[in-house]
């Protein structure tokens, strides 16, 4: 192994040491990363932009789909030519594979890439600082995949870097128990549990006393949510959201991923009754076929989804409504494609992910019969993308000529520009100050680009 770099005391926590995180995946693996750099920050890691100045690398990796492992083996190729550059320069660089991929192929990282210096699971960062510091003594490398029994939102630092631009994630939920046919979840992540109501509500106030306006709720089935209140009772997710509205002042609400079977009454008419939830879901349905939705295990019928929007549209008649989509999962005939499609035209989305079935090792699916030719996904995932892209493209231009409330967070591509989301998580772009960065204002939408929207300011601020 080449050189570490001496690991400073938490006590001194003044040794500036440069760590860069790079991270692949969904919203949770980018708090993640986050949550990892607060945990290395008392042992004086600071982020930097370029891998070269870095005294630590971490691969934050995801496992959901397409060649995961090869992804991470081809990268960590790339990064090992930066740690022997930075050796002989003589300079030690920490090397950590975190994430889904580390969880699922720990032992194969270290087989073929025996310069990684620590391999940890998702479960397991808040045990990083430890990890480090083993590293630096051991000869071997670290390895922490097993699924602790403590909790690690219990063990993270109470103080976490706030991202400028006032949004910001908010993992309340992790794991998964529905084991669909052609998921890693719940092998990756674990069995499901919720962060008590007092912990989420304490770092939603920390968030908002440092000027965030906006915050996404994170988990795997984040309307799973099941958290013990203070008062004992068991909360569920409308519970949340509508103190984290009340009780802590967020303005503007939004969570991530849900599950259709975990919609219930509550959170529906929550969508009516709390101005901070934004009318913007996501929804995944997978597919419009009752056979092929049986087949993924998903637990509710094509009907029984129409149904739910129907009733999220009564409480919130203006909500937007977003998804994901697999096709080509094993059995899926040209019928249940155009069901799928029916489905989409039916309902009407305003936007969408969409994915070719990738037969994932250990998953149900991945050694069930009737597994579809490359070339057909290919053509039914063309065919579905189109149509997304026409409902996305038309609910876009449906926005022009509309006054929509904006959170600034962020500078335009151009000078003078800045941009930020609408309520439904459209990019809209207008010219104007940085100073209305981390602020919402009112917006006129004039035009429409390919994937945003421009617009100008009206002059009122502070509306959610
Ligand atoms: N929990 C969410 C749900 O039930 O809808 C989804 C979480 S999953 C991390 C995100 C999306 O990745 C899924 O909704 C699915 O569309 C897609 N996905 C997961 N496994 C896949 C696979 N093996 N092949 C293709 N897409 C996959
Ligand atoms: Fe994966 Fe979502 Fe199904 Fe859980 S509910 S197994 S996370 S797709």
């Amino acid at each position: 192994m080449s050189p570490l770099p001496c690991v400073p005391s938490a006590q001194s926590g003044k040794q500036a040491r440069g760590l860069h995180v790079i991270t692949w995946g969904c919203q949770m693996n980018v708090y993640d990363s986050a949550r990892m750099t607060d945990v290395l920050r008392p042992l004086g890691y600071r982020a930097v932009d370029a891998p070269d100045d870095a005294d630590m690398i971490i691969l934050n990796t995801c496992h959901i789909r397409d060649r995961a492992a090869e992804k991470v083996f081809s990268e960590l190729g790339r990064l090992r030519l930066v740690k022997e550059a930075r050796a002989q320069a003589g300079h030690g660089t920490v090397l950590a594979v975190a994430g889904c991929v580390a969880q699922a192929e720990g032992r194969e990282i270290l087989a073929r890439a025996p310069y990684v210096d620590i391999v940890l699971g998702p479960q397991t960062y808040h045990r990083l600082p430890e990890m480090v510091a083993r590293a630096a003594r051991a000869a071997g490398a670290v390895i922490e995949t097993d699924f602790p029994v403590e909790q690690k939102f219990d063990f993270l630092p109470p103080e976490r870097e706030v991202p400028a631009g006032g949004a910001a994630f908010l993992t309340i939920q992790e794991g998964c128990d529905k084991f669909c046919s052609f998921c890693v979840v719940p092998y990756t992540r674990g069995a499901e549990a919720s962060r008590p109501v007092a912990a989420v509500l304490e770092e939603a106030r920390r968030l908002v006393a440092h000027g965030v306006k906006e915050i996404t709720l994170l988990g795997q089935n984040v309307n799973a949510y099941h958290g013990e209140g203070p008062d004992g009772a068991i909360w569920g997710l409308a519970r949340l959201t509508a103190e984290l509205a009340d009780g802590i002042g967020v303005e503007r609400i939004r969570y991530t991923t849900s599950h259709p079977r975990d919609m219930d009454g509550d959170l529906i008419a929550a969508h009516g009754d709390q101005p901070a939830l934004m009318p913007f879901l996501h929804l995944p349905v997978q597919s419009g076929s009752d056979r092929v939705l049986a087949a993924m295990n998903r637990g509710h019928t094509a009907q029984e989804y129409r149904d739910l929007v129907t009733r999220l549209r009564a409480a919130r008649p203006d909500l937007a409504l977003s998804s994901d989509f697999i096709v080509g999962h094993p059995g899926e005939t040209e019928d249940d494609f155009e069901q799928t499609m029916q489905l989409i035209r039916d309902v009407g989305f305003a936007q969408a992910y969409s994915f070719k079935y990738s037969p994932r090792p250990g998953t149900p699916a991945s050694g069930a019969g009737g597994q579809v030719p490359e070339e057909v996904k290919d053509a039914r995932l063309q065919k579905l993308q189109a149509l997304l892209r026409e409902q996305q493209d038309a609910f876009n231009a449906a926005t022009v000529g509309q006054r929509v409330s904006v959170l600034f967070t962020g500078r335009g591509r151009k000078p003078g520009q800045v941009s930020g989301k609408s309520p439904y998580l459209q990019a809209v772009h207008v010219d104007g100050p940085d100073s209305l960065i981390g602020q919402v204002a009112e917006v006129d939408i004039v035009k429409l680009y390919t994937n945003s929207l421009g617009g100008v300011l009206t002059g009122e601020t502070g509306k959610a």
